[in-house]
């Protein structure tokens, strides 16, 4: 059988990508080593976060399918930053990590049209483009196919290639050594050879793990608890309520003790000892590596998550480690209500290949080989939700590669899932990249809560967004409009309802006690949220909308994608050699690459200004 698209990899963004390629009517097959490990979590039983939050809520928009799964898999759900401005809230959701992989599973079998394949890819078949169809600075191979460990052989039109940690992964665990992709999981090894023949350049990253605990050998009395929220608020825009039990985290902190013990130990450190080489994300450092750099801190916090209702293990989140196990079981030890607590599986870090993302175009697809995609943890990122992001994205941009039609590239001001696409192909990472809300410029639009409204209609015209969720959307804007037509024609004492909503403790519940005739109490909360959001910072809104006007006039100064940078003699060498390679589509892509100037702009604009031959 010939497939449409093949994606490899069953994790977070070879999920995600299989869905949107056959939901959108794709012959789609989603090959992997291992069918019981789909939509597995190999780090910690969490999903969303600051910037993460964001992101999952963009994907469900767009009809992704991470927000679901979180919803049917979360113990424990929590609005992170409530304190703080609605920029900056973030749903988080610690997840029982057999329902949530257990939900992803049931989702993407509920998908006609999508073939589930156990096996392990080694080779990318590619054949050299037809003369005449090239263009300078473009791919000169396409995609034909892939072929499985044992010969079997699944032609495609498009693969999207989601390995994650597998490629040439390698776990350490002190000085022990063991080829794997995440523990007790195989690495993929032949894949990573056959993608340098086609000419791709690999690197190498590495990220941690913490060790996991026996949570009957833990103290709790030591320990302070850490509730969920009542209630607690879904990822999901199709989420009405939740109705599963919340379980408790844990917080504890490592002593003095703890750091004399990794100190005395560091020789023995993987990162330390020379045995790993390869860059880890310095946002999220190992125990060792914490201890190591911030020597004045006498205690590091330690959040204790469940791995599930009925899990024996407790994940400790905060002390990632590949020392030995000898001094991770003394370290452990030394930590307030975990004096006999039991390591049931021990930290360890992995190193992997990944392709530098000055190989691929904003699409996510290679720009050496028409028709492969890359996503997830070989683009440089590290994460489930930057993965699955990506994953939507290139199964989408895979789907309109094979039907020639336009693809989807997101603005930085539209949606993180935009800025994370855009700082890769920018800036390719020289650490594992992880989303912050700090990296994205107009933080006031690209909030949780008008995911929907930012992104449903994209959806929709790609036709991922079916009729429940957009039923769901207009009604919820209808609402939205009428709340503040409502506001603004009730007055109180010569002021609108709207103008005292501005103040800055007023809230619309409270509006009642000045208009008695105000009934609120049928409204969502999430239309009373999006109008209180939308009229209290309505001039911060605006203020940021004619940023993003300025930003938008430079980002419409498109580039042709065969624009030959060559012959512009008076753009700097240095100029000349990154543009060539990056291949930026518009201006403000092009300003944004490392080591551009501001002279280098003036001069290729100048350029893009004049009518061509
Ligand atoms: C030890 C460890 C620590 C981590 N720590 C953190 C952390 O602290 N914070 C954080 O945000 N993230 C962390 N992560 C990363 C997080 O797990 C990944 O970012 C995320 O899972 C990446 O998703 P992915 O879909 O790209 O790949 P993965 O989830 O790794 O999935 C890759 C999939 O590809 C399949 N596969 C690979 N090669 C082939 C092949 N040749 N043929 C067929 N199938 C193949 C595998 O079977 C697997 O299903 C960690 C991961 C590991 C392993």
């Amino acid at each position: 059988m010939r497939y449409d698209v093949v994606v490899v990899g069953g994790g977070h963004a070879g999920a995600e990508a299989a869905w949107a390629a056959a939901r959108l009517g794709m012959a789609t097959a989603l090959v992997t080593m291992r069918l019981d490990a789909i939509g597995c979590m190999s780090c910690n039983p969490a999903i969303g976060g600051l910037g993460k939050g964001h992101m999952v809520r963009e994907i469900d928009a767009l009809g992704g399918m991470m927000a679901l799964a979180s919803d049917r898999g979360g113990i424990q759900f929590r609005m992170l930053n409530r304190s703080k401005g609605p920029a900056v809230w973030a749903p988080r959701a610690q997840a029982d990590r057999v329902l949530y992989t257990e939900a992803v599973l049931d989702l993407l079998r509920s998908v006609d049209g999508l073939d589930l394949v156990e096996g392990t890819v080694e080779r990318v078949l590619a054949e050299p483009v037809v003369v005449g169809e090239t263009v300078p600075g473009g791919p000169s191979l396409a995609v034909r196919g892939v072929v499985l460990q044992g010969g079997m052989e699944l032609p495609c039109a498009v693969a999207v290639l989601t390995t994650g940690t597998f490629l040439r992964g390698l776990l350490h665990c002190g000085p022990q050594q063991t080829p794997g992709g995440r523990v007790g999981e195989a690495a993929a090894i032949g894949l990573s050879e056959y993608l340098e023949r086609l000419g791709l350049v690999l690197g190498r990253l590495k990220t941690g793990t913490p060790p996991r605990l026996d949570r009957e050998t833990i103290d709790y009395q030591q320990l302070v608890a850490q509730p969920g929220d009542d209630p607690p608020v879904p990822f999901s825009f199709l989420t009405r309520s939740l109705s599963q039990p919340q379980v408790h985290c844990w917080i504890t902190h490592t002593s003095e003790r703890t750091h004399e013990i990794i100190r005395a130990n560091i020789d023995r450190a993987p990162m330390y000892s020379g045995q790993i080489r390869s860059r880890g994300p310095r946002y999220c450092p190992s125990i060792e590596d914490k201890v190591m750099r911030f020597a004045d801190k006498s205690s590091h916090q330690l959040f204790l998550e469940p791995e599930g209702y009925d899990s024996p293990l407790i994940y400790a989140n905060g002390i990632p480690t590949s020392l030995p196990p000898d001094v991770q079981d003394a370290m452990v030890h030394s930590i307030a209500g975990l004096e006999r607590a039991r390591i049931v599986q021990h930290g360890y870090a992995v190193e992997y290949d990944w392709v530098p993302t000055d190989q691929i175009a904003p699409t996510l697809e290679t720009k050496r080989v028409r028709g492969l995609f890359l996503a997830g943890q070989i683009n440089g990122t590290s994460g489930y939700e930057e993965a699955a992001g990506q994953g939507l994205l290139a199964g989408i941009n895979a789907v309109a590669r094979v039907r020639e039609s336009e693809p989807l590239v997101l603005g930085r001001d539209e949606a993180y899932l935009g800025v994370m696409v855009d700082d890769l192909v920018t800036r390719p990472p020289d650490e594992p990249y992880r989303m912050f809300t700090s990296r994205a410029e107009y933080r006031l639009h690209l909030r949780c809560d008008n995911a929907d409204a930012r992104l449903t209609p994209v959806g929709r015209r790609i036709g991922l967004v079916d009729d429940d969720r957009w039923q769901r959307l207009t009604a919820k804007r209808t609402a939205i409009e009428a709340l503040e037509a409502e506001l603004s024609a009730r007055r109180h004492q010569g002021r609108s309802l709207a103008e005292w909503l501005r103040r800055p403790e007023a809230r619309i519940q409270d509006l009642r006690t000045l208009d008695p005739a105000l009934d609120v109490a049928a409204i969502p909360p999430e239309v009373i949220e999006a109008v209180e959001i939308r009229m209290k910072y309505a001039g911060y809104l605006e203020r940021e909308q004619r940023l993003i006007d300025r930003h938008r006039q430079v980002e419409s100064r498109a580039i042709p994608e065969a624009f030959d940078y060559q012959g512009l003699r008076e753009l700097r060498c240095e100029a000349r050699e990154k543009f060539a390679r990056f291949r930026p589509r518009n201006l403000g892509q092009a300003a944004r690459i490392s080591g551009i100037s501001p002279a280098d702009i003036a001069t290729l604009a100048v350029y893009l200004a004049r009518p061509l031959p």
